[in-house]
């Protein structure tokens, strides 16, 4: 019998990987390992011994990893489990009641066993067994309605005796099904979209578009390290950024309102099916919902897909869901706080968004766009690894201006006189900081009294090395946020 000082699991899988073919079950298997092997790593555990027993997968760590392990796309249930290599029936049936004494103690039970293997005894004559020893510590056996389960899982020569599980999330092992570009705006529905595509076994890699405010992009870009760093195993999600906001302005000068929502969506289209081409992308996943925005529409979804040659399959996992079974997911994978941070950006149509696009139409209005603007923005693009990189550096190098002040940046105050109000927890001024003294790995806000000084100050920071930004606008600015701030407290 091995020490159990270890902590033990036994994973079951989803039924649909153990029904794979002989052919497709290794490759399913094998994912599998290796996304548990990294969440445990990410955890801050080390895999002792990783190896499939009977279609189950038998984990040793050297830490408690149970809540990270229940969050891999193919797991049915994960539980903590002793384990002991047993030599006939009663032997096994002692070291059961050996170690289920306590559990049982004055309360109802029942022994429920599985096996898998070859034997000389059934999983009742188990249960039976065990059952037998136990029953003078507790309460009585009671098959129908226990206070108390002793369950066991009897594989080959091995026993394992369940101490706790959780339920895992199901789905297919991230990586079976290929790579999709999720168009991500990190509100509610795209990380939703990204979720259940990875649940099938695909790697999600993010693609955002800037439209306007940056703070939009800079919260979308937590939400999405946020669902990679919970969720996503086995390989390093990216992060494609795309400044759109001379496209944006590209629209508005040709477009007529009605029109700017849909043409800037078959624009994201056209944009997203360049980059899956290039790199090598199997789909695209947006987090569309048939109906929930007037862009949304039936038939404006089946214009846009008919003017834009898509190189790629688009899915649309959301496609029948409502709102609130949307926010309610939202809620449970922990994403709800960050997304409502998620400012919408696009005030480019105010009010009546045509709903019934014809391709004529659309076809008429995305010829008046000039291609090179949005040729210009792909080739701009920044790509980040999201599990390295920081939300600030997916924000365009020449915007050295924002609009808002980022959750980790360290504040300089430059005004003459310190007229309060800043929404932040602690403000240097300007006198009395050591630039020596500030890390270079968060970024620093300049505030002054009409936002150039600090440009400039931010310019000349730049030059060292820091990554500082100017608060556009100044005090007037100061006084908008904290009453921002105030209002959502
Ligand atoms: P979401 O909650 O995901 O923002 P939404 O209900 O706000 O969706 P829209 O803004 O119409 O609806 O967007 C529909 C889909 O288009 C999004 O789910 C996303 O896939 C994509 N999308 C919207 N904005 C962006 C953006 N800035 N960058 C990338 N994709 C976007
Ligand atoms: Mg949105």
């Amino acid at each position: 019998m091995r020490c159990q000082h270890l902590p033990d699991y036994l994973v079951t899988v989803s039924g649909e990987s153990i029904l794979k073919s002989s052919r497709t079950r290794p490759k399913f298997f094998n994912a599998l390992i290796r996304n548990i092997s990294d969440a445990v790593s990410r955890a801050g555990g080390k895999v002792v011994n990783i190896s499939v027993v009977e279609a189950k997968i038998h984990l040793v760590t050297d830490a408690n990893v149970i809540n990270a392990v229940s969050r891999v796309f193919g797991i049915y249930r994960v539980g903590r489990v002793l384990v002991y290599e047993f030599r006939d029936l009663s032997d096994l049936a002692r070291w059961i009641a050996e170690n289920s004494k306590e559990v049982v103690m004055g309360r109802r039970f029942a022994v429920r066993v599985k096996r898998s293997g070859v034997h000389s005894f059934t999983s009742i004559d188990v249960a039976r067994e065990a059952g037998a020893l136990l029953k003078p510590f507790s309460s009585g056996v009671d098959l129908d309605n226990p206070e108390v389960v002793v369950e066991v899982e009897v594989r080959g020569s091995k026993a394992f005796l369940y101490r706790d599980s959780v339920k895992g999330p199901g789905g297919l092992p991230t990586g079976v099904e290929g790579r999709a570009l999720t168009l991500f705006s990190g509100g509610f529905d795209s990380p939703i979209a990204a979720w259940y595509t990875a649940r099938r076994g695909v790697e999600i890699d993010f693609l955002h578009f800037i439209l306007g405010p940056l703070e939009s992009t800079y919260n979308a870009f937590t939400v999405a390290k946020k669902l990679s760093l919970d969720w996503l195993y086995g390989y390093k999600p990216k992060f494609i950024a795309i400044d759109f906001r001379d496209v944006v302005k590209e629209i508005v000068e040709k477009v007529d309102w009605s029109y700017r929502q849909v043409v800037l969506r078959a624009l994201m289209y056209l944009a997203a099916s360049k980059i899956a081409e290039e790199l090598g992308y199997d789909a695209i996943v947006t987090g569309e919902s048939l109906g929930q925005a007037s862009s949304q529409t039936l038939k404006n979804i089946a214009a846009i897909e008919s003017c834009v040659k898509v190189s790629k399959p688009i899915l649309r996992p959301l496609i029948s869901f409502d709102k609130e079974e949307i926010i309610d997911l939202s809620r449970r994978l922990g994403l709800y706080e960050l997304s409502s941070k998620v400012v919408e950006a696009c005030a480019i149509a105010p009010s009546k968004v045509v709903t019934a696009t014809t391709v004529d139409a659309l076809s008429k209005r995305l010829e008046s766009i000039d291609m090179r603007i949005v040729e210009e923005a792909l080739k701009k693009r920044i790509v980040v690894s999201v599990l390295d990189a920081r939300p600030e550096d997916v924000i365009p190098e020449t915007d050295i201006e924002i609009d808002f002040i980022p959750s980790n940046a360290i504040v300089i105050d430059a005004r003459k006189e310190d007229t309060g109000g800043l929404p932040v927890e602690s403000v240097i001024p300007l006198s009395k900081v050591d630039f020596n003294n500030i890390p270079q790995d968060r970024p620093v806000v300049i505030v002054c009294d009409t936002g150039s000084l600090s440009y400039v100050i931010a310019k000349e920071l730049r030059e060292k090395g820091f990554k500082a930004y100017s608060l556009r606008g100044g005090a007037k600015t100061c006084k908008t946020l904290a009453e921002k701030s105030r209002a959502t407290q």
